[in-house]
């Protein structure tokens, strides 16, 4: 193993952790989802292909530059443009996650939703922490489209749902990231919950008391 910095030692060992606990509470399965974190020299390093979020390697994780060149560790996750989207449009991002969680993915297969922001404004932490969740079409996974997709997007959006696939979230550190993305996760699992009934979404006053 060659010598690395304590900085990337610990994004490291702080990557495979949050990957085991989202793997062990169910947001994610087989070997669906990929995330990677930005060091200080602007290297990223991002969970392998076909790699099992409950079962990573600290060691075998792979390393890439911004422009998608694999430097070292396993293969990249095939859908490294898609990181690679939100890093190179908004510079305080430094970690990106995506999941096939369950209740987003079936969030973004539904019909007739607001694709400007197809979450209900049910919950304060959502607008204080994210804001929108804006429907991206549906594109072939790994498909540079998808990235070109999300250059359009990432100035202003931290996060984004693909269609009929998942959403895809940006961060200052990955465990911000993480964070919102169970945030989201569960914001879609309420509007499933609350769908057959009459519910309350906060008022845009209440929004704009959170937002500013
Ligand atoms: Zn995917």
């Amino acid at each position: 193993m060659m010598k690395m910095s304590q900085e990337e030692q610990l994004a490291r060992d702080g990557l495979v952790k949050l990957a085991k606990s989202l793997f062990d509470r169910g947001y994610t399965h087989g070997s669906s989802g990929n995330m990677s974190v930005m060091l200080s020299d602007n290297t990223i390093i991002a969970t392998p292909t076909n790699s099992c979020f409950g079962d990573l390697d600290v060691n075998t994780l792979s390393k890439i530059d911004v422009y998608g060149n694999h430097l070292s560790g396993d293969k990249p996750t095939k859908e490294v443009p898609m990181h690679l989207a939100f890093y190179t449009t908004n510079a305080h991002y430094r970690a990106v996650v995506h999941l096939h969680s369950t209740y987003l993915t079936a969030l973004s297969c539904l019909k007739d939703v607001n694709k400007g922001n197809c979450l209900p404004g049910v919950s304060p932490y959502f607008f204080m922490k994210v804001g929108k969740l804006p429907l991206l079409p549906y594109f072939k996974p790994g498909s540079q489209e998808i990235a070109n997709t999300i250059l359009q997007y990432a100035k202003t959006n931290s996060a984004i749902l693909l269609a009929n696939h998942g959403p895809v979230i940006a961060g200052k550190t990955l465990k911000e990231a993480v964070y919102n993305i169970e945030e989201l996760e569960n914001t879609a699992k309420l509007y499933f919950l609350l769908k057959p009934y009459k519910y309350n979404e906060l008022s845009q006053a209440e929004i704009n008391q959170l937002i500013t």
